[in-house]
């Protein structure tokens, strides 16, 4: 019922907030890092025309593995196995090294099931969207460019799946090339 999916939204919300409490982005402004995945989820839903739940809960969640204390079992418990395959699929393995981290982003893009491609693309728009805004504290013009290059091969791998999200993308993509 509309109660119950209003009640799950606000519960992974607040969760997310929770979770994200002491984290800031990599702005000059330390923006509230919870404003991201809020954003990456209102980007699916205003832009992408996703309105399936279990993508927008799984959004919410999916820096929350990977850059906070919580588990996939906590997930998988509170928000269902469905949310939490997703999740996974978005979580880098923080064993590997950074640069590791980063190739497997790119191969494993290709394999990814539709929904976790769909939360991929709404990140990488809502991230390069903020390096354009502001770039991060410390970047340099090559690490930037260097950024993006990366997203757009892990975007690529994420192809035909949001015709909004990615020619969204392909705008910002566009206009770098044009500045090169
Ligand atoms: P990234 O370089 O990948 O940092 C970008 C990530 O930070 C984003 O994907 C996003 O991830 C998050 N983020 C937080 N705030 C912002 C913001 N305001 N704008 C955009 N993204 C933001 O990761 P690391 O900082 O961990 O650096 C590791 C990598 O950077 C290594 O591969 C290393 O080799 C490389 N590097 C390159 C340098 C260069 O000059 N080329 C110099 C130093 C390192 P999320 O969605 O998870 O929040
Ligand atoms: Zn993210």
């Amino acid at each position: 019922s509309h109660a119950e999916l209003l009640s799950i939204i606000i519960k992974c919300v607040n969760f997310a907030a929770i979770k994200h409490k002491d984290q800031r982005r990599k702005d000059d402004k330390e923006t509230p890092y919870i404003n991201h995945p809020i954003g990456v989820a209102n980007i699916l839903v205003q832009e992408g025309n996703i309105h399936d739940p279990i993508v927008i809960v799984a959004a919410l969640l999916h820096d929350t593995v990977e850059d906070t204390d919580t588990t996939f079992e906590e997930i998988e418990n509170i928000f269902g196995t469905e949310v939490c395959n997703i999740v996974k699929e978005v979580t880098d393995d923080k064993n590997l090294p950074k640069a590791e981290r980063k190739r497997l982003q790119i191969q494993n893009a290709l394999n990814k099931s539709h929904k976790a491609k769909l939360v991929t693309l709404a990140d990488k728009l809502y991230n390069l969207r903020d390096i354009q805004e502001s770039i991060p504290i410390g970047w340099s013009q090559n690490r930037v460019k260097e950024y993006f290059k990366w997203s757009k091969a892990v975007i690529d791998g994420c192809r035909k799946t949001n015709f909004n999200l990615e020619r969204e993308l392909d705008l910002i993509f566009a206009e770098r090339v044009s500045e090169d």
